[in-house]
Parts: C-alpha cells; structure tokens; sequence
C-alpha cells in the first residue's frame, strides 16, 4: 500500500486546475446547484446532464421553488433523464430544507446524510465543493483509481473494499477550504479521464504515475477487479398508441417500483399480435377506425429490458375509459412519459 500521507493532494490539485473540464457546476458553491448537478450525474453521463441541469436551474432556482413544484411539473423537467425516483427525492429533500433548516442546506456530511436521497458520496460532493468541509466522496471513478494506485486486487463492488478505499483516500484530503472543495473533483477528474472506465489509462500524463503501484507493477489495465453483473431480467409488452384526432389516451403508472407515477401508454404483457390487440381493445372497450403503424422498441433499464411490438390505432371518440386513463394532447405538453416509450411518442 501507499504510504498514508504519500503527496497525492498536491499534484492532483495542480494537474485538476490545469486541466479540468469546464462544467458550470464547478463555477458554483451554492450547494443547490451543486446538490442538484451531483444528483442528475449519478449513472448519466455528463454530456447527457448539461441540458438537463441548465433547464432545471432556471425553471426552479432556488431550493425554495423546488420544494413548492407541482409533481407533474417536476417529472416533465426531469423526462428523459430516467431514475425518476432521484427527482421525487430532490423534492423531498427541498421541502426538509425548507421546513426543518429554514432553507438553509445543512453544513455537515451527517446533516446532509439525513435528506432523501442524499448518501455518502453525495454528502460528501456537496460538503467539500459547496462548504469546503475535509470528507471524501468516493465514487465509482475514485473507486478505479484508488484500485490501480494500491494495485488492490479485491472486489471493488464489495462494500468492505469501498470502506478500505474510502479510508485510505480520507488519509489523503487536503484541509478544509479551497483545496479541499477542488480535491474530490480532481480524484474523479483522474477517473473520468486519463484512469477512464473503457480503455486503457494513459499513464503518461498522469499526475500521480510516480506513486502508482498499478503502473509501476503492469497491472493497472486489469483493475479493477469487479463482480460480473447478473444478467437483465427481460420482458415483452405490446404498447397501444391510441389517438383520436390531436388526443392520444395515457395512463399513469403505479405510485410504487419502476417508473413510478409517471405517464405511459396502455400497455399488457407479452407480445400480442392484431387479432389479439383488437381482443384487448374490446374488452377495454375501444373502438378501432384505423390501423396505422405496427413499431418495435427496446429499452434497458438497470436490472431489466423491455422488448416492445407497439400498435398505433386511430380510435373513435370514447368518453367511458378504463379507470384512471386520460386523454392527453399529443405534444404531451403537461405530462411527462419516460423514454422508454420514446419510439412511440415519435410516432405521434
Ligand atoms: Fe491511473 Fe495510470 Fe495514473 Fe495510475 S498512473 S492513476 S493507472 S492513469
């Protein structure tokens, strides 16, 4: 292992503020604007955020305007972005803020903790960026590159490798204040860049190369070393797309498990085909006029894939509608349908 106060902190930092990426929410100590940047970052890519974050801070730019949006407005803000539950949990959190710290951010990584949806790594993002606290904020970019500098060959996705690592980098931050709100970024900078995920780290330009066990060793290319994930469960749906003139019929999703309380187009299990989705249409009820389209889509989501046959049918007009169904305009202006569906919202 590394020496424990080994010069990480130093060529880490002068390297970072070299070479950081520019994002705005490293221009920012506001701890909501960095809150809600770590949130939207976490399993999204940041090319994929940016949009997101900057829509996001200028309908609701205060913790205050959060803790007050209506839901449906709150999801059409967040569409697209997947894991709906972070945003039910930004809510949370906002209102908490606001009814039990008088809408001040709590300043200490416990305080912190004790939000909705606001865990260890998160706590400590926003506690050393926002407030430059001395707590670490170990990711899975930290996790690679503390695994290749120890040249530690354990399972990264064990959570006694994660307390091994986590101790170990704590042994390395800088003291509180203006190093300290750039160190975890620089880590993950490192983990996001030269010691990325999917090729092979560039060493060469690497700040802490003399200090790495993985490089001086070989052996950083096969860290680190991770349990291979179960495999997706995989379902089949046939989806109805069904419209009448600038209408099309929604319906909301249960308020618990995937995609929770958000808008989707009816839809069964398995995939059927026309003589079966006229079957389902009578017994909902539904008046075909006209067949239109017959699509296929496929959507991954962490722990399962949907494999999807769509059926596009203009309806005739049908006020008696299974309970819970509405009918919406279809540019869904005012109702947030995730992208799982987004091969049918085209076809709108
Ligand atoms: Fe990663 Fe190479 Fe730097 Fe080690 S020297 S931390 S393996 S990029």
């Amino acid at each position: 292992m590394l020496k424990k106060n080994c010069e990480l902190a130093q060529p880490l930092l002068a390297w970072y503020r070299e070479n950081a990426r520019d994002l705005p929410w490293r221009h920012t100590q506001d701890p909501y604007a960095i809150w809600v940047s770590e949130i939207m970052l976490q399993q999204t890519r940041v090319a994929a955020v940016l949009g997101y974050y900057a829509r996001f801070l200028t309908a609701l730019p205060t913790v205050a305007d959060l803790a007050a949006v209506d839901e449906d407005k709150l999801m059409k803000l967040w569409q697209g972005l997947g894991y709906y539950s972070r945003a039910r949990n930004l809510q949370k959190a906002a209102q908490a803020v606001m009814a039990d710290h008088g809408g001040q951010f709590p300043q200490s990584v416990e305080g912190l903790k004790a939000l909705a949806g606001i865990g260890d790594y998160t706590a400590g993002a926003i506690a050393s960026a926002a407030f430059g606290l001395q707590a670490s904020a170990v990711d899975g970019n930290v996790l690679r590159v503390v695994s290749r500098l120890l040249d530690c060959h354990d399972d990264i996705t064990l959570p006694a490798t994660k307390k091994t690592f986590t101790a170990w980098i704590d042994g390395q931050l800088p003291p509180a204040g203006d190093d300290m709100r750039q160190f975890n970024q620089g880590v993950m900078e490192l983990g996001a860049t030269l010691c990325g995920p999917n090729s092979a780290p560039q060493c060469e330009g690497c700040p802490l190369q003399s200090q790495c066990l993985g490089y001086s060793r070989g052996t950083a290319e096969t860290l680190p070393v991770k349990a291979p994930k179960k495999p997706r469960r995989k379902e089949e749906k046939t989806v109805f797309v069904l419209t009448c003139r600038d209408k099309v019929l929604l319906r909301k999703r249960p308020a618990t498990g995937l995609l929770a309380k958000l808008w989707e187009f009816p839809n069964v299990d398995g995939h059927l085909d026309e003589t079966a989705v006229a079957d389902q249409l009578e017994r909902w009820g539904i008046a075909p006029v006209q067949w239109q389209k017959r699509l296929t889509a496929t959507h991954i989501f962490t722990h399962v894939e949907w494999d999807m046959v769509g059926y596009c049918v203009e309806i005739a007009p049908a006020d008696d509608l299974p309970e819970g169904w509405v009918w919406a305009e279809t540019a869904l202006d005012d109702h947030a349908v995730p992208s799982a569906f987004s091969r049918f919202v085209a076809a709108l």
